[in-house]
Formats: structure tokens, C-alpha cells, sequence
């Protein structure tokens, strides 16, 4: 079992990612995570990135294909595995499918589609605690007082990355680049759309079911 997710940021990938491949008990391979994960270790990896993550600048395809291609081939990977990030341009797809992976024709690619506006939303509506990093929404998961975190009484701050101007910035750069990707994947598996403009439960059970059908 293997599966990429293709959508905006805002699509919910991540978190239906997460679910799924506890469903399904595979690993969930996220790039993103790798990545925080490598620059808190500070291991060579983690130096070379940060500065680029800091900046929201993107990671070079070189580096995450290497990250990936390793991952890929540790034992927990060898009954499938779920891609979350990866691959966001044509040339990180292309590497992937020269992994020795086997046919991409037999992986499911979902597609989730979820309106503009309603990606502008939920990013921008984004709130986050600095100390404790718990992550908030200010209409669908707001905290108990407003700006305030839950767990530790925090202020409640909305990321560089969330605000409306570069949130707009995101989604053309997701257009330009990851677009592309669509076109890739169509022309060479069987691509599924799943309606992501619903509750993260409905879209989950979608999903489940669609794994359990060959591609
Ligand atoms: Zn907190």
C-alpha cells in the first residue's frame, strides 16, 4: 500500500495522512517533519535547512529526494507507506518513481479539492502557541478564551506563514508548482478526487474505502 496526496496547503493532507496510515498500519513519511525533526538534533541536515525553513523558503529537490529515497528503504516502509509533502514538483515525482518502488500505476494518489476561499479560511484563522506549539482555529477550534492558550495561558499568536498576504502568496505558489504535479500523476495512475470540503471524519471514511479498491 502505497499513497501520495496531492492538494493546496489547507487541504487537511496532513492530518488525513496521519489517520489514514494508522488505519491502514503503515508509516506516515512527512518531509516537513523530518525536517523539524533533523534542525531540533541539529544533525548536518537540520543546519543546512533552517535557515531556508525560517524564511519559508523552499527545501532544494535534491535534498528531500535523498531524505525520502533513504526513508523509503528502512524496514517499517516494506508493506507501504503513506507520502505527506512529498513529492510537491514534477522533478521530486520523477525521482520517486526511479526509487525501485514499483509502477505508480499501482499506488493511490488522492487528489483532495477543497474551495479557495474556504483554504483562505482556514489558514488564515490559524492561531498558534509559542510555548507550547498546540494549534488553534478561531472558528473551528477555538481556544476557551480568545488569543489564549488552553494548556498554559499563553498568547495565542498567527504565523508569518498564515497571515492573509502570504497565505495568498502560498496557494499561487501551490498553483504554479504543484499544478503540474496533477498533470503528472493523471497521465500515469488513476488519480481519485475526494471532496475535502467536509468534516475531516466524512473525507477519512472516503478515503478508507477507496484504499480498499485497486487502483
Ligand atoms: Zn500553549
Amino acid at each position: 500500500m502505497r499513497v501520495i496526496f496531492l492538494g493546496p496547503p489547507g487541504a487537511g493532507k496532513g492530518t488525513q495522512a496521519a489517520k489514514l496510515a494508522a488505519h491502514l498500519g503503515v508509516p506516515r513519511i512527512s518531509t516537513g517533519d523530518m525536517l523539524r525533526e533533523a534542525i531540533a538534533n541539529g544533525t548536518p541536515l537540520g543546519r543546512q535547512v533552517e535557515p531556508l525553513m525560517e524564511r519559508g523558503k523552499l527545501v532544494p529537490d535534491d535534498v528531500l529526494i535523498a531524505l525520502v529515497g533513504e526513508r523509503v528503504r528502512e524496514d517499517d516502509c516494506a508493506h507501504g507507506f503513506i507520502l505527506d509533502g512529498f513529492p510537491r514538483t514534477v522533478a521530486q515525482a520523477e525521482s520517486l518513481a526511479s526509487m525501485g518502488l514499483g509502477e505508480v500505476s499501482a499506488w493511490s494518489v488522492f487528489q483532495i479539492e477543497v474551495p479557495r476561499e474556504e483554504l483562505l479560511r482556514r489558514l488564515s484563522g490559524r492561531r498558534w502557541c509559542p510555548r507550547c506549539q498546540a494549534t488553534y482555529h478561531v472558528t473551528s477550534r477555538p481556544p476557551r478564551q480568545e488569543g489564549v492558550c488552553d494548556l498554559d495561558g499563553t498568547s495565542l499568536i498567527q504565523r508569518e506563514d498564515d497571515k492573509e498576504t502570504v497565505v495568498a502568496r502560498r496557494l499561487s505558489d501551490y498553483d504554479q508548482q504543484t499544478a503540474p504535479l496533477v498533470t503528472y500523476y493523471r497521465e500515469r495512475a488513476n488519480v481519485r478526487r475526494v471532496d475535502g470540503n467536509r468534516s475531516m471524519d466524512a473525507v477519512l471514511e472516503d478515503l478508507k474505502t477507496a484504499v480498499e479498491v485497486p487502483a
